[in-house]
């Protein structure tokens, strides 16, 4: 970014409840005054900040988001993906308090994938705020489980074993912008691939996998760090023990990825998770092109025919009981999350913006605090809704 703009932003801390004012100076929080220190209704924990109370909004860290596909329309997947494609996404995905993001490709032929890193590699040197948004690039697949179910709607002729040349290929590509790989440790080559890569900086996700337990746990020791929408992307029926999931669940060295959008996982999954994983557990939207479109019928390229109903799930038209990806961002997250009573709207908030940040290593995991940066979204919450209303990106306002 050539320059940051000074901003100075006003509202209700998401966590403490004081009214607060942020300086952000060069693109980090300079100085927080506080307001009133009195927690403005704070105590009434029942709802995050008790009733409505003025008309200032939250102030809370911006949302950072490990897998999203594409967005209105757009997909990151598409065999003519450009820059432009790229940019208008990151423009649309600030829109929505996204201030950090990974986006995700999936399992393709090997020159699919190559092309795609290289378009998203050139708008993020075309374009400096792209680049400081795109904190770097999922590769989600093809080394993935060949087995129905698991594999979700990657598509079976693509998915091989993992290949440390070919990945090599790909980084040079992507000029160094891959960070995560999602893949399953299924493969007998799996954990000496997962070494190569955690050597060289990227962060390893366990996902659409059959692995057996002590795959996974081989896994885990080469450094797998992650699970990749966890409990998504598995066979549909499983033994009762051991299986796929307790061997995630019980890996305190894996966090955990959820898509929290009320469709994909049901609410008891989201709560033994959270539980379970505690700090680790982490929202991501895994949203599809068609997030952010009207409700439909759509004829898709990639999905077949799928319907987006007025509630926002995204399932094959023929089969209504099947998804077809998901067609909403974190903010449905922290929104069904909160208002279910799984977890509170800080932590959820949390969850969508600071712990993705700290699994990563970005500077944006010290949230609203001096010397941060000024990745700020100023949103409201009345119970039931969670909206955006501005986002800062290193202290650069959007609205
Ligand atoms: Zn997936």
């Amino acid at each position: 970014m050539s320059e940051y703009n000074d901003a100075v932003v006003e509202g209700i801390h998401y966590r403490t409840g004081e009214r607060i004012r942020l300086i952000c100076k060069d693109g980090k929080i300079s100085e927080i005054i506080v307001l009133s220190n009195t927690p403005d209704k704070c105590n009434e924990r029942s709802h995050p900040f008790g009733e409505e109370k003025e008309e200032l909004p939250l102030i809370g860290p911006g949302l950072v988001d490990l897998q999203i596909n594409g967005f209105q329309g757009y997909d990151f997947n598409n065999r003519h993906l450009t820059p432009e494609t790229v940019k208008s996404v990151t423009r649309l995905l600030r829109q929505q308090g996204v201030t950090s993001y990974y986006p995700t490709l999936i399992t393709k032929s090997s020159e699919h994938i190559e092309r795609a890193l290289r378009t998203i590699a050139a708008a993020c040197t075309e374009d400096l705020e792209v680049a400081s948004m795109i904190s770097g690039i999922h590769v989600e697949g093809p080394y993935i489980s060949p087995k129905d179910g698991a594999r979700g709607a990657h598509a079976l002729k693509w998915v091989r074993k993992p290949d440390f040349e070919e990945f090599t290929q790909w980084q040079q590509a992507a000029e160094g912008r891959i960070k995560l790989i999602t893949l399953s440790p299924e493969w007998e080559n799996a954990e000496v691939f997962i070494r190569q890569c955690v050597a060289a900086g990227i962060t390893i996700s366990i996902g659409h996998t059959s692995a057996s337990s002590s795959q996974i746990k081989a896994a885990v020791a080469a450094g797998a760090s992650m699970s990749t929408h966890f409990g998504n992307g598995i066979q549909a029926e499983l033994p009762r023990h051991p299986n796929v999931l307790w061997a995630q669940l019980a890996a305190d060295e894996l966090s955990c990825c959820l898509i929290a959008d009320g469709f994909h996982l049901p609410k008891e999954v989201l709560k033994v998770a959270l539980k379970v994983k505690g700090d680790q557990a982490l929202l991501v939207s895994d949203a599809v092109a068609l997030c952010g479109m009207p409700p439909g019928y759509y004829d898709t390229p990639v999905g077949g025919k799928v319907v987006l109903t007025p509630e926002g799930r995204l399932h094959l038209a023929e089969s209504p009981e099947l998804l077809a990806g998901s067609a909403q961002l974190l903010t449905r997250g922290i929104e069904h999350l909160t208002r279910s009573g799984i977890c509170r709207l800080e932590r959820a908030w949390d969850m969508a913006s600071v712990i993705p940040s700290s699994m990563m290593g970005l500077s944006s995991a010290r949230g609203i605090e001096v010397g941060a940066p000024a990745d700020v979204l100023l949103a409201s919450w009345d119970g039931d809704q969670f909206k955006v209303l501005r986002t800062y990106k290193e202290g650069k306002c959007s609205e």
